[in-house]
């Protein structure tokens, strides 16, 4: 079935390992495709899009966010997450946030409930208990990798990956939405690339962005915004300026990948890293799923 209008990509992370099985992932991140269809066929916003995706990715306890979150180096479990809406240039984040089950609707939240764009650790937890929004009551038995690095398994036996969703919806809007728990071992108040509007996270009526990576080599090259520029600015196909912005993150020596989409829905998802798990919609309706 052609949609002609929409389009969107999704990504549960930079890191693919090479001859691992991943069915499992492959078949759940099909089954958000087609729920994401369904909804932008019958006029749903990217935005409501791009977090209903996310919240999927997060629920799955599949990647390194919400229910797969990993502990940082003190066994706490720090969660970053990021959205923005191209049409209306909003953004909301929240950093380092504890004891909440879907990081990205708080970071929703932000966006839409203050007159900020981010907020941090304590702060982003009162908040978000203020708003209503489900805890984790016991973080040991909740989250999928609690107890990994007590008993040492090795990072390569765990599963990886930040997850992210971008979209172009049936009006041209673009929206983008990123969640994690960071890098394996961080240390406690890290903060990576997730929650940073214009790295991890971008949209504008140019392009849609959601990374995943070493977050620190894309908060220094500004990846998201960096590409929504490069054709702003520069003119670039949405495939040369997603391509350019990871070549970037590379010659720097850090590694990740990208899912993006333009605002004619055009997709890009190019990575410099041992694998990226990724899908996408396109215009003519074809669904791409691949961890390679
Ligand atoms: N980019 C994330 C971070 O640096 C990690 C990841 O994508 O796996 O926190």
């Amino acid at each position: 079935m052609s949609n002609k209008r929409f389009s969107l990509a999704l990504h549960g992370g930079a890191g693919a390992k090479p001859g691992h099985d991943y069915s499992v992932e492959i078949a759940h991140m099909r089954g958000l495709i087609e729920a994401a269809r369904e909804r932008l066929a019958a006029g749903a916003s990217a935005l409501d899009v791009a977090v209903e995706t996310v919240v999927g990715l997060e629920a799955s306890g599949l990647y390194i966010a919400g229910k797969g979150a990993s502990p940082n180096a003190a066994g706490e479990y720090e969660l970053d997450a990021s959205l923005m809406d191209g049409a209306s240039l909003k953004a909301g984040s929240v950093a380092a946030l504890q004891g909440f089950k879907s990081p990205i609707l708080a970071a929703r939240a932000v966006m839409e409930q203050t007159p900020h764009v981010m907020l941090a650790g304590q702060g982003a937890i009162d908040f978000a208990r203020a708003q209503g929004l489900e805890t984790v009551e016991d973080p040991q038995s909740w989250f999928t990798q609690a107890g990994a690095f007590e008993d040492n398994h090795p990072p390569e036996a765990l599963p990886t990956g930040t997850v992210g969703c971008v979209v172009r919806d049936n009006e041209g809007r673009l929206a983008a939405a990123t969640s994690t728990a960071g890098v394996f071992g961080k240390l406690p108040g890290r903060v990576g690339d997730s929650p940073i509007i214009g790295a991890g996270a971008w949209a504008d009526g140019h392009a849609a962005v959601s990374c995943t990576g070493q977050g620190e080599y894309f908060i220094r090259t500004a990846v998201g915004v960096q590409i929504a520029h490069r054709m702003r600015f520069g003119g670039e196909s949405l495939e040369a300026a997603a391509q350019a912005a990871i070549q970037g993150v590379a010659d720097l020596g850090g590694h990740g990948g990208l899912v993006s989409v333009d605002r004619e829905g055009n997709v890009a998802m190019p990575f410099a890293s041992s694998g990226l798990k990724r899908a996408a919609l396109l215009l003519d309706g074809t669904v791409i799923s691949e961890a390679f």
